[in-house]
């Protein structure tokens, strides 16, 4: 017998402050929160499997949850916002062209019109598309359960694979990307998957810092995904080259840590000899780059 959503139990609640009581009354019931549903429902519409998981329906938070707005501080994303309304945030996407390029190579516009950024986040997966970008752009969490909120930093978001700092009776309310790259004349998101789009990522990498007609770099920061089981940064790569000139032995240096840091696994989708030569040649294309605005 196929299996559908109906089948599931669901719980609809009116409003976020509803949402956080129901979960603070029904703890150690296993309800999760349910968004866009394009990760969370693969197992019953792909697998078929059993729908054994009680869904917290968040649809009827969109009216409090589903934005993207400029603030005095950065921009905050709610956690309702999909990815088709981060491409379709002007502000956000002229002033970190990475956004945009991540977007656009994100599933397909069916996919992109559902998937929620938190959704993205929760899952833990080590190869999310958004994760590298915002990990790139030091963003914060910002979650709630029924007594308050808290922030974390995205790099310490994730506890392991598919494994949140998030407590049952919590729910992400928004990210937060602070207002610290905007002197950035460099930034890249690249992908590498089999096909150029609605294709899981073997390997994704994002990067963006400042280099001057010296040729140093400043304010660097790289992430990688599918090189661990959480997607990172690249700290001592990022330490190595700051303040530098990017020269030849800069270069050597920054490969061997960068090698000596990543952790990729052999998997269905690509060897980890793979994944590291791909890994060291997008961090060097994105370091070899001349000063000038570049944003690809
Ligand atoms: C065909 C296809 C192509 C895809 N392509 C890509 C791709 O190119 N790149 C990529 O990165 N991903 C891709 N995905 C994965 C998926 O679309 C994304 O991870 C998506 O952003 C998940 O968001 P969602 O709103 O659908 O989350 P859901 O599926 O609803 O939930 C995902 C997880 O997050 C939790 N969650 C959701 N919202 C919250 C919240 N507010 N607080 C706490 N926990 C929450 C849920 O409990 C669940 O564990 C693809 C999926 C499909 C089916």
């Amino acid at each position: 017998m196929s299996r559908t959503f109906a089948d599931a139990k669901v719980h609809t609640p009116a409003n976020l402050e509803e949402a956080l009581d129901f979960l603070a009354n029904h703890a150690n019931e296993g309800w999760k929160p349910l968004a866009g549903g394009t990760d969370a429902l693969v197992p019953i519409y792909r697998d078929g499997a059993e729908p054994t998981t009680p869904w917290l329906n968040l649809q009827k938070l969109r009216p409090e949850l589903r934005f993207v707005r400029r603030t005095s501080n950065g921009f905050e994303i709610g956690a309702l916002a999909t990815i088709s309304d981060l491409m379709a945030n002007r502000d956000l996407c002229e002033t970190y062209p990475i956004v945009r390029q991540c977007c656009q190579h994100f599933a397909s516009p069916a996919i992109r019109h559902r998937a929620t950024v938190a959704g993205n986040l929760a899952n833990a997966s080590p190869a999310s598309d958004i994760a590298p970008v915002l990990l790139a752009l030091e963003a914060e969490i910002e979650s709630a359960n029924h007594a308050g909120r808290r922030f974390v930093t995205l790099d310490a978001f994730w506890t392991g694979y598919k494994a949140t700092v998030l407590a049952p009776d919590e729910l992400i309310v928004s990210v937060r990307i602070p207002h610290r790259d905007l002197a950035a004349n460099a930034s890249m998101f690249r992908k590498v998957a089999p096909r150029a789009s609605n294709s899981i990522a073997l390997l994704n990498c994002a990067a963006i810092g400042t280099r001057d007609s010296a040729g140093t770099w400043t304010n660097v920061r790289i992430a990688l995904g599918c090189m661990g089981p959480v997607p990172m940064r690249a700290r001592k790569v990022e330490s190595a080259v700051e303040d530098h000139r990017f020269d030849d032995t800069c270069r050597e240096e920054a490969k061997a840590l960068l090698q000596s840091t990543l952790r990729p696994i052999t998997d269905y989708r690509a060897t980890a000899e793979y994944r590291m030569l791909a890994a060291t040649n997008l961090v060097s294309a994105f370091l070899d780059r001349t000063a000038g605005n570049w944003h690809s």
